[in-house]
């Protein structure tokens, strides 16, 4: 049977971990041409990369380039085309995290969270965009969060970033509509990846809580099924938005967050 796929390219940012690389995962095995980004151990990459390679069938490229910096996300986008003339699945998923109260919050953390969190989607869906028109069909997905919808204390630079990121969403969305391109985001609620795990030791020193009260008492207090969602339950979001059954979702924010947002 022929994969779903095969002959597309997908961009994910932030796919050297976590979420990101379930979703290069879940397209590679769909057979679509991969770039992946982000940091980590060359040789760990280099491994996951042939990784992705042997699931598609496909060729899968690493682009390693700090997307806090505009002219490093246009020479991610210029590799792109060069190795694939084009991306037509554009994931924006690269993201961080700083916990701290507001008045102590370090300007240089907030800088970085908004330019990766919220800029650097603006600058990767601007440069995919043209494209995606091209070809007169285009998936952009965001991974928001819950915190796009909600807010938590400790985390004004993240919760102003992800609202950004809905707002953004929803506005090319209606850009884009009549291209066949669809444009919405995913909003997990806690997965359990790096990023949640950082971010248990600022957390335990802004609330004087130890590790397990953390977990239990602030990660999963919001998260009414009390699990930790999967980074593969994220991904196959993904693949339905990727989907020609989802042609007529757009501007959406689907949520995946344990009941979270129904509160
Ligand atoms: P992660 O830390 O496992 O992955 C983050 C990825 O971003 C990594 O590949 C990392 O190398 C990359 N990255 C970091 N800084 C970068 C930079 N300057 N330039 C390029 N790449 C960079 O985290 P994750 O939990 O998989 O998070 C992925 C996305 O999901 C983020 O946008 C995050 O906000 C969002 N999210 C996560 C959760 C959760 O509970 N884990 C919940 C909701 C939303």
């Amino acid at each position: 049977m022929s994969k779903a796929f095969a002959g597309k390219t997908a961009l994910i940012t932030g796919s050297t971990s976590g979420i990101g690389l379930a979703y290069a995962k879940a397209l590679a095995g769909e057979g679509a041409n991969i770039v992946i980004n982000g940091f980590g151990d060359k040789d760990a990459i280099e491994q996951e990369r042939l990784g992705l390679e042997a699931l598609s069938g496909a060729k899968a490229l690493y682009s390693g380039h700090d997307l806090t910096k505009p002219e490093q996300i246009e020479a991610m986008m210029a590799e792109a085309a060069t190795a694939f003339g084009g991306v037509d699945i554009l994931i924006n998923n690269a993201g961080m995290q700083h916990v701290a109260p507001v008045e102590d919050f370090p300007v240089d953390k907030w800088n970085l969270i908004i330019a990766l969190n919220l800029t650097s989607a603006f600058h990767a869906t601007r440069l995919a965009v043209p494209y995606m028109k091209g070809r007169k069909w285009g998936r952009i997905i965001q991974t928001a969060s819950a915190h796009s919808l909600t807010a938590s204390p400790f985390k004004s630079a993240y919760v102003t970033a992800k609202h950004g990121l809905a707002g953004f969403t929803k506005t090319v969305a209606l850009e884009v509509a009549t291209f066949g391109i669809t444009a919405n985001c995913i909003s997990p609620g806690y997965v359990w990846t790096p990023l949640v795990e950082n971010q248990i030791p600022d957390t335990m020193k802004a609330r004087g809580l130890t590790r397990e009260q953390v977990m239990n008492d602030v990660l999963l207090a919001g998260q009414p099924t009390k699990q930790f969602v999967t980074v593969e339950q994220v991904a196959a979001m993904a693949m339905f938005l990727c989907s020609d059954a989802a042609a007529n979702i757009t501007g959406a924010n689907m949520s995946i967050d344990g009941g979270w947002t129904a509160q």
